[in-house]
């Protein structure tokens, strides 16, 4: 039976949700795309689904949110947070405002806290509206975004805008003096007919007094600042017992371990030149990878003659002017997306020579190498570097397997030995 149950509506907000769960010690698996009925899990507290329902059509962000908190619910969650991204990206459309609506109606929450507050990342929350570092969000680059440009940082308006209900606010003064005086507020917005409130938050312990006030109810609406106030909510009433993230990885998987490589960050062109003196690498011409389809088998060949011997690696990378060349040979979605299919091709012609610790650097890349492995959810580790966890595949039909999934800029220079020692 889970605890938490997290809807989250992008993949990458859910890893980092799934990872926040994992640090204040809850045990956590991140599925991808809402789960099977039977999916099978190891014993966790928080499951967190990743939808892609940000920007989509709003029923389609309904329906699939709605399929995402049923099944937690029937695997036992008593609280469910809609996780949204902590900037509120959103339209006047929604889907914040629309799926929090069609979740409320599903658990008759007679009022919903909404707060995408994370003060580590500089989203704060004073007076109802939101500031990206020290400005609003409207004079953050937000107002720019291509997709869901935010123009109003009063999010008391912004989810009003989107939404039936009436929307109201629970200010600082009423966080600063505790949980009781949250629950008084909130029966009174209830009174006057408010279905969901905007809550401040300005430090981590806001959010933790926030996170207890919501555990009452059974619905919440935020991004992971949130999620760590519900974590420890849930840890300081004694509901979850924390258990170190390093616990959740309790038997090592073994077996030979590869990495992957299609980013081309300036971090990841560093990573793999430290790689080349601790293990062999190949570094593919990835004109060969869009024209030539024996150009992964080749590299299968070349890697299954290697791996008894230890990891290797395996990369398209390349600096920015080569990738320009390629770009203008052949378009740069084409390149990228033939790149990244014949990269998760190698991917699973790798798993199926045996390898069970694959390191994938690239998010692009590593989400075109998950998918065609097929895996349907991930148990969610000890920290490799910051925000990049290692992974273990749950419920996948090939078997164990231990992964990594890194994207562009992120980790130290010895990124790959760091992930493969924690990697067991
Ligand atoms: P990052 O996380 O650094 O953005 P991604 O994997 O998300 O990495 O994106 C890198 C993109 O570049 C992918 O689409 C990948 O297929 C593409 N790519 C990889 N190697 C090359 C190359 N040598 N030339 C052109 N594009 C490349």
């Amino acid at each position: 039976m889970i605890t938490l149950g997290c809807v989250a509506d992008d993949y990458t907000g859910a890893s980092d949700l799934a990872n926040t769960l994992t640090k204040c010690g809850l045990r956590t698996v991140q599925t991808i795309g809402v789960p099977a009925k039977d999916l099978a899990l190891p014993e966790v507290d928080a499951v967190v689904v990743a939808l892609k329902s940000r920007s989509c059509a709003k029923d389609d962000a309904i329906a699939w949110s709605r399929a995402a908190h049923q099944w937690l619910r029937a695997r036992g969650a008593t609280h469910t947070l809609f996780k949204v991204c902590s900037t509120f990206d959103s339209t006047t459309e929604g889907n914040i405002g629309p799926v929090a609506e069609a979740l409320q109606a599903e658990t008759g929450d007679a009022i919903v806290l909404v707060t995408p507050a994370f003060p580590e990342t500089g989203r704060t929350v004073y007076q109802g509206n939101l500031f990206v570092g020290a400005v609003p969000l409207n004079e953050s680059p937000l107002k720019d975004h291509p997709l869901n440009p935010m123009h109003d940082a009063n999010l008391v308006r912004v989810l009003a805008a989107q939404s039936r209900s009436k929307v109201g606010l629970v200010d600082l003064a009423a966080v600063a003096a505790g949980a009781d005086a949250i629950r008084a507020k909130l029966s009174e917005l209830s009174g006057a007919g408010v279905r969901m409130a905007i809550i401040d938050a300005v430090f981590d312990p806001d959010l933790e007094t926030i996170g207890r006030v919501a555990l009452d109810h059974h619905l919440s609406v935020g991004a992971s600042g949130l999620g760590l106030g519900l974590a420890r909510g849930l840890v300081t009433t004694g509901k979850v017992r924390a258990k170190p993230a390093g616990a959740t990885l309790d038997h090592a998987v073994g077996g030979p371990a590869a990495c992957l490589a299609g980013s081309c960050s300036q971090a990841t062109l560093r990573q793999i030149a430290k790689a080349e003196k601790a293990m062999p690498v190949l570094r593919l011409d990835p004109e060969a990878l869009i024209t030539d389809k024996t150009a992964a088998t080749r590299a299968l060949d070349w890697a299954a003659e290697r791996l008894g011997a230890g990891p290797v690696l395996i990369a398209s990378s390349a600096t920015a002017e080569a990738v320009a060349a390629v770009q203008a040979r052949h378009g740069r979605d084409a390149a990228g997306h033939a790149i990244e299919q014949a990269m998760a091709t190698i991917g699973a012609g790798l798993a199926a020579r045996g390898v069970r610790r694959l390191v994938v650097a690239g998010g692009e890349t590593s989400g075109a190498v998950v998918d065609h492995l097929q895996i349907p959810a991930f148990l969610i580790g000890p920290e490799i570097a910051a925000g990049v966890p290692v992974l273990r595949a749950a419920g996948w039909r090939g078997g164990e397997m231990v992964l990594a999934l890194k994207s562009g800029n992120f980790g130290g220079e010895d990124f790959f030995a760091d992930a493969l020692r924690l990697m067991t």
